[in-house]
């Protein structure tokens, strides 16, 4: 097998695209790219320098922000962290605060145009499983394989609230519900790169796949083009 190969997965929030990528990216021996965490690290950035994304100014504090910062990703003892300015925020960047902040500040076409150009040159020439939003439309739109992976509300529901409890995070189903519903439609109906499956990209729907389901229906058809 090609040992380069660009892989894109994209979809809604909790609808598996983390696990799976990163599952992925073990098995083939592939770099692994969480896009979203790269927003939710300069949400985190507004928050902490009052940075407010609907001030006149934003466009110019944002693209100010961006010449701030820098994001690493590192494997630690098997797991993915990621680093704003040389400190760990994965934890922080999963708090609801973040969550609900990195969506409408993803909106943003100068933040957008950053990040792509950022995504773009991590990857550079090596495999990579990369997930987000745009992964398979804007980012790398000539990527070897693009996947859609979707899930019932309910289902991603569920699974952002295990989530969540395993943090020690207490909420509500309900209002956990709302909050994907609210983001998943922001996300969507942005002007900019909004969520949408490319026309090429291949759509998984895992509502009712076990995580092992999911990851072998993606390896299977990767391996199968070889
Ligand atoms: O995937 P995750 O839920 O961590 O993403 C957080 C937010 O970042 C999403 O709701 C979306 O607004 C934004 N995002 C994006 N484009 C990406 C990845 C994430 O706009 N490629």
């Amino acid at each position: 097998m090609k040992n380069n190969y660009i892989i894109a997965i994209d979809g809604p929030a909790s609808s598996g695209k983390s696990t799976t990528a990163k599952l992925v990216a073990e098995h083939l021996g592939y770099t692994y790219i969480d896009t979203g965490a790269m927003y939710r690290a300069v949400a985190l950035y507004c928050i902490i320098n009052n940075i407010n994304i609907d001030s006149k100014d934003a466009e110019f504090q944002i693209s100010k922000a961006m010449s701030e910062i820098s994001l690493e990703f590192r494997k630690i003892n098997s797991e993915y962290h990621i680093f704003l300015n040389k400190e760990d925020v994965s934890k922080r960047i999963r708090e609801p605060d973040v969550t609900a902040l990195s969506s409408p500040l993803s909106a943003k076409k100068i933040l957008r145009e950053k990040m792509v150009k950022l995504q773009r040159d991590i990857v550079k020439d090596k495999g990579a499983v990369i997930e987000g939003r745009d992964i398979g439309t804007v980012v790398f739109p000539n990527a070897d394989f693009k996947f859609f992976l979707t899930a019932s509300l309910y289902v991603r529901a569920r699974r952002r609230a295990k989530q969540y409890a395993d943090e020690g995070i207490k909420m509500d189903i309900e209002q956990i519900k709302q909050n994907i519903f609210i983001r998943d439609s922001n996300d969507s109906s942005r002007k900019n790169a909004p969520l949408k499956k490319a026309d090429d990209a291949i759509e998984i729907d895992t509502s009712d796949l076990t995580i092992e389901q999911q990851v072998d229906k993606v390896i299977e058809i990767i391996k199968t083009k070889d």
